[in-house]
């Protein structure tokens, strides 16, 4: 089955736009919700210019110098700070997935998508993320799709920062507890609960509250830079062997695997992992 098409533009045609291109596509759907079928909630469309506009503001910084921006998702005020959590955002809110969409014709294209334009709109490219995540689900009939990344290149006080506002988000939404604030379940010294590509996804899921049932959403972690340098010759096809897959994917590490399990206790974390795509 061929791969669907994304944002009304065949997915290989997307993944080779220049940054211009995309900037221009993101204008296009802040200008035309319906035509891009952006969700039809009025909070969300109303956050669309000025996530397009934060993002031209973060094409050189990533992260603003301060705070993030209030960003409804569905009526959820969410505070989203890097430029690729703002992209995501776009991701998880425009677009109706497929009725037979499946991780080959659409879930890691999409994915894929993501990674390369993160990689496109940076123009220090060493800045792209470290990883990034898509979790697909059902919201009552309608599937959807959320996609985020992790704070790259910890240590510094912004992305510090940032990630402990992320922590509580999750703490408020009982996906976390306080004495976690600065534990980790990797090792010590480990990256901290907040950090991971998984956050914002989980956060935007958790929102929607009773309307969401979890038993089949499945999810998978992508390492950009190896992705697009590693993977088939096509990068959007679904990497084929397991030996490529760990080097292109990742299961759900140790701090993921409490958060995602606190979501719904339906959830199946077997359908995260690298061997199960
Ligand atoms: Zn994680």
């Amino acid at each position: 089955m061929p791969i669907y098409p994304v944002f009304g533009i065949d997915m290989q045609v997307a993944f080779n736009f220049s940054r211009g291109a995309i900037v221009e596509l993101f204008r296009n759907i802040r200008d035309s919700p319906d035509i891009y079928e952006v969700i039809n909630d009025d909070s969300t469309r109303m956050s669309f210019p000025n996530v397009v506009e934060r993002i031209e503001n973060l094409l050189d910084n990533i992260f603003p110098a301060d705070t993030g921006l209030t960003v409804s998702y569905q009526g959820t005020e969410f505070n989203l700070e890097s430029l690729f959590d703002l992209v995501g955002w776009i991701f998880s809110v425009t677009g109706e997935v497929p009725a037979d969409a499946t991780a080959a014709n659409y879930y890691y294209p999409l994915v894929i998508l993501y990674c390369k334009w993160c990689w496109t709109l940076c123009v220090h490219r060493w800045r792209v993320p470290q990883m990034v995540q898509i979790t697909w689900f059902t919201q009552g009939t309608t599937k959807r799709v959320c996609l985020g990344s992790n704070l790259d290149r910890p240590g510094q006080p912004r992305k510090n920062a940032a990630r402990r506002r992320r922590f509580d988000m999750l703490l408020t939404d009982r996906l976390a507890e306080e004495d976690e604030r600065n534990w980790s379940y990797l090792h010590f010294g480990g990256q901290l609960i907040g950090h991971c590509a998984e956050t914002f996804p989980a956060l935007f899921i958790k929102s929607l509250g009773d309307v969401v049932t979890l038993e089949n959403a499945r999810g998978i972690a992508v390492k950009p830079i190896r992705a697009l340098i590693n993977g088939l010759p096509n990068k959007l096809h679904v990497p084929n062997t397991f030996a490529m897959r760990r080097d292109l994917l990742a299961n759900p590490c140790p701090n993921c695997q409490r958060v995602l399990s606190r979501l719904e206790k339906d959830i199946n974390l077997a359908n995260f992992r690298v061997a199960n795509l």
